[in-house]
Formats: C-alpha cells, structure tokens, sequence
C-alpha cells in the first residue's frame, strides 16, 4: 500500500456532488467578481474564526500584504516575522516597501519565541507578523502583551492554521487582524488561488474591501491606490461546500498525528512535534526532525511513502534576501531547522491504517540511518 503525501482529487472527490452544484448555481448566476457567494462566504468564515469581519481576497500572500498596508507601513519601516517559515511571510512585508526583521524560534515549536522578541523591537519596528506553522499556534498571549507593550500591531498569519485554537481561541482572533490562504493544499482550500483576512476591525474592514478592489467603494470612484486582489465567486461558493468539512477534516489530521506522536515516540535521533499544553494544532503538517532527513525520505519514498520537506532553505538564506546581508549562522535555530526537518503524510485523504504503516516504515528505517 503507498501513502502519497497529499491526494488533493481524493480530497476533493469527497465532496464532488456538492461542489458540482456550487459551480452550477454561479454559472447560471452570471454574475463572477464581488457578490453573493463572497458575501456569503465572508460571514460563514468570519462565523467560523469567531470574529466580525471577514474579506476575501485573491490569495495568502496579498492577505498579509495588504493589512500590512492598511495599517499604513511602508518604507523606512520594520515588521518583525518569523526567521522559520514560508517565503510568503517575507515577501508581504518587502511589497510594502518595509524590511522583516527575523527572529528566532522556540526549537521545541518551531514557531517565534516570544522572549527574543524584544530585542528585536526599534522605533522603526511597527507589527509583528506572528505564524501559525504546520497548523501549530504561534504563543499569541505573550506576542500580544508584548505588542501592547510598545504600541505595535499583531498580524496572525493564519495560512496553515485553519481551525487551530491557542487557549480554547481561534486563530484568526487572536491578533488585530489574521491572513489565511486558501491555496488547493491548505487545511481549507479552493480549487485554485484564494485568501482571506479576518478582524473585528471595522474600519481595518472597510479600508481592505476598498484596496482589493482597485481602492474604490464605488465604481469608478477612487479613494486609495488600490490593488486588484479579490476572490472570485467560483472560488468562494467552492469555500463554502469546503467549510462544511474542515472540522472533519481536522479531525482526522489529529487522529493521524496523534497516531505518529503514539507510534514513533522514542526512536532515538527522531525528534517529533512538540504541542504546549495552551495549544490545540490543526496539523497542516506533522514535522518530524532527523539529522539524516534526506536518507530518510529516500528510504520512505522506496517504500511508496511520499514527503516534503517544509522548508529546505530559510528565508534568509534565499538568494532573494541576499540584498538584506543575513550571512549563514546568522539565525542558527531557523537553518538546523531547515536542515533536519521532514513532514510525513498527513491529510483528510488518510486513513489510520496508512497511518500506521508510514509510523512502522519510519521506526523500521531511523534506525538504520
Ligand atoms: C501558503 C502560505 C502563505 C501564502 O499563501 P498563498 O495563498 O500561497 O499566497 C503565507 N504564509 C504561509 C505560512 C503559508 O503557508
């Protein structure tokens, strides 16, 4: 039996007849940008995150983005953000024109540890984007108190992280404001691009409903410089069928990874994820570490047991942040991260069995590495 590590059509197949359905009503709607179905989807969602606002938009990264620019930063400015995570995290705060500052992970969690925080904070500092990664809450108590602290604002990005709560909370509610994506492989995904950003920001509200549609509240009437940045109908009414099935869905990634934790705990040399005991994930991910990773995967892909690796190189090592002079050894934790790091099978497309069998692989393997 192979496990692949994501079965996007079988995902997908689960829900065809609903879906098939969604697609009739908005081609026989002939109405595709900005109505029903977003509107629709909007408050579903903003229900879900336990929040008042709700805006969809065209993808993830354009979700941090533009809060990052309605909360007017820009040149000259630094947004403080993970030194592990996607590439994303980055690049919303380098589009306004602003610099990330790194800071370095909790090891254990994988996530920004709050205690380095301060030090990174100068009056140029303006947000802190705080993330979720591989579905894990990000420690959203100590980073708001901290904000707090010194006037600044929290942006949660919630890209892997649908569902997942930090003290019996959403994400989503956690921060002034989260950026989800629901890219095809996200814990909740389209059948193409789309994101979204939840607050209970009104004005914040409005503000990103006039900058993913050109600036303008009215046709043709243009307050701000705008951006084209909105999810389409499609995508939304797709959502909606979607969202029916997330707590499902996360359901099984928690049977799964806790089938994992059981299984594969005390192999020496693997390291496996983990939770505090504040924190409920929504395992977008289940992220082992190992120092021989890449002999691992082969081992595990000749036994028809697919893997990637999130993420190989950290953002500071891309040649795309070159220009920023973070030289190697500059952010140790986030590159042994990178280098050891191996995520194992793990999705609504899963069953306990396969489970089970990716568990005896890896603890039939590690030893022999
Ligand atoms: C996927 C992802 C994004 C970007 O989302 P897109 O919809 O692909 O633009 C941002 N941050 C994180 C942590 C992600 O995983």
């Amino acid at each position: 039996m192979s496990v692949p590590f994501l079965d996007l059509k079988a995902i997908n197949d689960s829900q065809s007849a609903e879906l098939d359905a969604a697609f009739r009503r908005v081609l026989a709607s002939g109405w595709y940008i900005l109505g029903k179905e977003v509107e629709a989807f909007e408050q579903q969602f903003a229900a879900y995150c336990g929040c008042a606002h709700a805006i969809g938009v065209a993808n993830g990264l354009d979700a941090i983005m533009l809060v990052l620019r309605a909360w007017g930063i820009g040149p000259g400015d630094e947004v403080i953000v993970p030194s592990n995570t996607f590439i994303a995290t980055w690049l919303a705060v380098s589009q306004c024109g602003a610099t990330p500052i790194p800071v370095e992970p909790v090891e254990a969690h994988y996530n920004i540890d709050p205690a380095r925080i301060e030090a990174a904070i100068t009056p140029r500092t303006k947000a802190i984007v705080a993330v979720h990664l591989y579905g894990q809450p990000a420690d959203m108590q100590a980073i708001m108190a901290i904000a707090a602290r010194h006037g600044l604002k929290v942006l949660e990005d919630a890209a892997q992280a649908h569902g997942a709560t930090c003290h019996g909370r959403r994400a989503g509610q956690l921060g002034h404001a989260a950026a989800f994506s629901f890219y095809p492989g996200k814990n909740l995904g389209a059948l193409g691009d789309g994101g979204g950003i939840t607050t209970d920001d009104a004005e914040l509200a409005q503000l990103l409903r006039t900058y993913r549609n050109y600036g303008s509240q009215k046709k043709y009437h243009n307050l701000v410089q705008g951006f084209n940045s909105r999810l389409d109908e499609l995508q939304a009414a797709f959502l909606a069928v979607k969202l029916g099935a997330l707590d499902e869905g996360n359901a099984r990634r928690r049977a799964i990874a806790a089938r994992y934790s059981e299984q594969l705990a005390g192999i020496d040399g693997l390291t496996l994820p983990a939770v505090p005991s504040w924190a409920e994930p929504v395992w977008h991910l289940y992220v082992v570490r190992h120092a021989r990773r890449d002999v691992l995967a082969e081992r595990l892909a000749e036994h028809g047991i697919g893997t990637i690796v999130h993420y190989p190189i950290a953002p500071h090592q891309q040649q795309a942040y070159a220009e920023l002079g973070h030289g190697a050894g500059a952010f140790p934790i986030a590159e042994a991260i990178h280098r050891e790091v191996l995520s194992l099978p793990i999705g609504p497309h899963m069953s306990l069995d396969q489970a089970d069998e990716v568990a005896a692989a890896v603890r039939a393997i590690v030893p022999t590495l």
